[in-house]
């Protein structure tokens, strides 16, 4: 992972919204100017049908601060962010959407909550232009979720909107629909987030890509995500917990069975309970295996990646001559990716 080279990064995830790009463009070279501070404006084409490309390219060639990258096709916003976070070069890398929605005016915002030493600040959308039941009510339910499990409460996880340290970004690997997740998943590496209250405008050009089936989507990346803050890293604590209770119950089962059998003389082949315990116990021991699985396969995650199950914040070394001697730890190296 290099170090930063610039101040801030913008990064604008962009899909058939060439109409919108002119005027984003203009209020966001306004705040950045104005800011005093270098920056680059990520300009991540997804795949875009309408001339978004040649707008972009047409701001690149006039404006040096613009960096454009196309991706072949349509891959979704959470893409886009993650190609626009590769290039990234800024110490503070800020997401925003193109269509206008986010006001670029609330960007100091965002940086000066983020010189108060957070490493993410998410945007919170005051007075919401979108739907109440399809759109609000469940994110939410979503934001709720998300605190109890993560303890980072947000109450607008969904907005683009958000600042980010560098090495946040360089160390998230994103997925699915997840972009809005970061700030939960990166709770395992210890972040520090905080919320300032941002603008929501209407769309002014084209229209929403998503409708309430996102919510579905939404749900499920929850379930995924929750499970793999728990579990990760620990996955026999889960597997092997159902398994042991599903067995330990079918055994008990049989045991009564057994007793009834041999101390009464009882006949055991019609009753289903004998079905119950047997079932139970196979089931049991399935899951027993299952975390033995889950667990060689978590091995097999982190080491063919070289991944490490910590993240170094920094380290400290106080005399010179023990430098040599200290071998960088596995940690450092997987921010270095
Ligand atoms: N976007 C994208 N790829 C997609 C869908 C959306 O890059 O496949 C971009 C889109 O151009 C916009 C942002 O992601 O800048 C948010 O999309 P949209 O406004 O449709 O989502 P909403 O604001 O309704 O949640
Ligand atoms: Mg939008």
């Amino acid at each position: 992972m290099d170090t930063p080279t610039l101040d801030i990064s913008i990064v604008i995830p962009i899909h058939n919204e060439a109409e919108s790009l002119p005027g984003l463009y203009a209020e966001l070279t306004a705040v950045l100017h104005a800011l005093g501070k270098s920056y680059e404006v990520i300009a991540v084409d997804d795949g875009s049908r309408d001339n978004s490309v040649q707008v972009l390219k047409q701001l690149g060639e006039v404006d040096p601060h613009v960096v454009v990258v196309c991706l072949r096709r349509n891959f979704g916003q959470t893409a886009a962010f993650a190609a626009g976070f590769e290039q990234a070069r800024g110490a503070t890398v800020i997401t925003i959407d193109a269509d206008g929605q986010n006001d670029p005016a609330d960007i100091p915002l965002l940086l000066n909550k983020m010189a108060e030493g957070y490493d993410i600040v998410s945007g919170w959308r005051q007075a919401r232009k979108e739907p109440l039941l399809t759109r609000r009510i469940p994110s939410a339910v979503a934001n709720r979720i998300i605190g109890r499990s993560t303890g980072i409460y947000l109450h607008d996880s969904g907005c683009s909107l958000k600042a980010y340290d560098w090495r946040v970004v360089k160390t998230v690997n994103l997925y699915g629909d997840m972009h809005r997740f970061i700030p939960a998943f990166s709770s395992w590496m210890g972040v520090t987030v905080a919320e300032v209250p941002v603008k929501d405008r209407a769309r002014k050009f084209g229209k929403s890509h998503v409708g309430f089936s996102r919510t579905f989507r939404v749900f499920l990346d929850l379930f995924t995500l929750t499970f793999l803050l728990s579990f990760q890293g620990k996955p026999m604590r889960l597997f092997g917990s159902v398994g042991l209770v599903t067995s330990g119950l079918g055994g008990l089962i049989l045991a009564y069975l057994a007793f009834l059998k041999i101390f009464e003389g009882a006949l055991l082949s019609n009753r289903p309970l004998l079905w119950l315990g047997v079932m139970l116990v196979i089931l049991g021991v399935q899951f027993l295996f299952f975390g033995f699985m889950a667990e060689m396969l978590m091995r097999t995650y982190y080491e063919s990646q070289g991944k490490s199950i910590y993240v170094v914040r920094e380290i400290i070394r106080t005399s010179e001559s023990a430098n040599q001697r200290v071998n960088e730890s596995a940690g450092v190296d997987s921010l270095n990716r």
